[in-house]
């Protein structure tokens, strides 16, 4: 069976004038991806009556189902009404019924209903309107020749009351096919060697595999699906997913939404282990990230934030002449750092970063984006060194993805519970 082709126009002056984020399209993206519809196209149209006129045919002719939102109000400016009710050559009728509820709902609340807002209860006679929990806008449904058209309000609570309770159930009615996906979270390998690693597209079919890079997070692996219901999409991914952790298994740490922070979190919980770290050019950084995770109290101990030599030795330890003699961004030095830390937290675990983040304090021999990490535990210290490309902000992120990833990789080799090397 065919999917459903699903049309979303965004309607509106600011959003294409870069005031307002179109939150409205991501928003609803997502809840019809959860369903197990997907998008084919968005578009955004200004409060223009012939663009959004072109836009509707268009929308029209090649979209079984096209959604709208924005426009819908009373004033001038508010123009999808009128509009679609001439593209399907119907007319705008005073509907009393609607006009009750919209004055109702404003002397239900002790207020006096504004000028205009009786126009709201002019509808085109051929729609159903749909009802709105949060505002006085109805929406506008139209079915016709196996086409629908489901026009919301802009207002994003509006809406979301609409999508939910009118839209999704009504596409639910007349789906025909479903589109499932799984998502897989690397670490620590970059897209193009993951793609190596994974190989042959075939063997995923009819399942696709799409990599979706970031600067910070790793690579996600979304693989996706549609047939003809649920069962057979599951069946498809998992047999996808089967073949690419056959392939790539090491370098996955979640399933699912699961950021890699609460993942590493878990395997020091598990290993009833205690994490401190020290930092220098990620700032805290790393810190941040892990305590973005509720319950880290639980095994994150402290961070040290040691920017300067000074700070590196007052509060690690780290040797002065070690500074001297290598400087602060050194292999030697993010050992002693890691050293120190876990030394002076009195923890299983440490991990530490010192680098040039850039753009200035760059050498022929340091040059800007040389970083080293270093983790150390009860077995002893290991330091790796990276030379990253970007900018400040680049940089300093990459690091604390770096460490983490240093963590992680640690953390594999102990077994859960007895703490014990594999
Ligand atoms: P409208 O229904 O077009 O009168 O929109 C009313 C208000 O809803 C606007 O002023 C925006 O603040 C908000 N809004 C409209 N469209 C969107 C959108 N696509 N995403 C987020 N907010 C929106
Ligand atoms: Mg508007």
């Amino acid at each position: 069976m065919a999917e459903l082709k699903i049309e979303l126009i965004t309607i509106g002056d600011e959003i294409l004038l870069g005031h307002t984020l179109d939150t409205n399209a991501h928003w609803i993206a997502s809840r019809l991806t959860e369903n197990g519809h997907r998008l084919r196209w968005i578009s955004v149209v200004g409060d223009n009556a012939s663009d959004l006129r072109h836009q509707l045919r268009r929308a029209w002719n090649r979209a079984d189902i096209v959604l709208l939102t924005g426009g819908l109000g009373p004033t001038h400016d508010d123009i999808t009404r009128p509009i679609i009710a001439d593209f399907f050559d119907d007319n705008l009728i005073p509907n009393p019924e609607l006009a009750e509820r919209i004055r109702s709902r404003f002397v239900g609340r002790g207020l006096k209903p504004p000028p205009g807002c009786h126009l709201l209860a002019e509808f085109p006679s051929r729609a159903t309107p749909m009802p709105n929990e949060h505002g006085s806008a109805p929406g506008i449904h139209y079915s016709l020749d196996d086409h629908e058209l489901f026009a919301m309000p802009g207002v994003p609570v509006e809406m979301k009351g609409m999508l939910s309770d009118y839209v999704l159930p009504h596409l639910a009615t007349i789906r025909s096919g479903v589109f499932g996906y799984r998502i897989l979270r690397t670490a620590g390998i970059g897209e193009t060697r993951l793609a190596e690693l994974i190989g042959d597209r075939e063997r995923l079919s009819p399942a696709t595999l799409a990599y979706l890079p970031s600067v910070d997070h790793g690579v996600t692996l979304r693989i996706s699906c549609t047939g003809a219901d649920t069962g057979e999409i599951d069946q498809a991914l998992q047999k996808a997913e089967d073949y690419i952790r056959s392939r790539v298994d090491s370098h996955i740490y979640a399933a699912g939404d699961e950021p890699f922070e609460k993942a590493i979190l878990d395997m020091l919980e598990e290993r009833n282990m205690k994490l401190a770290l020290a930092e220098s050019c990620t700032g805290g950084m790393i810190a941040s990230r892990i305590v973005s995770v509720p319950g880290s109290s639980n095994s994150f101990e402290r961070g040290f934030v040691t920017y300067s030599n000074r700070a590196k030795t007052e509060l690690l330890g780290v040797d002065e002449n070690l500074l001297q003699k290598h400087g602060a961004v050194s292999a030697e030095v993010a050992a002693a750092m890691a050293e120190g830390a876990r030394l002076k937290a009195g923890v299983d675990i440490a991990v530490s970063v010192t680098g040039i983040a850039g753009p200035t304090g760059g050498t022929t021999e340091k040059p800007v984006g040389l970083v080293f990490t270093g983790v150390s535990d009860g077995d002893g210290c290991e330091v790796q060194r990276y030379h990253f490309i970007g900018d400040r902000d680049a940089n300093r992120r990459r690091s604390a993805q770096a460490a983490l990833v240093m963590l992680w990789r640690r953390l594999k080799d102990v077994l859960p519970q007895t703490g014990v090397k594999v």
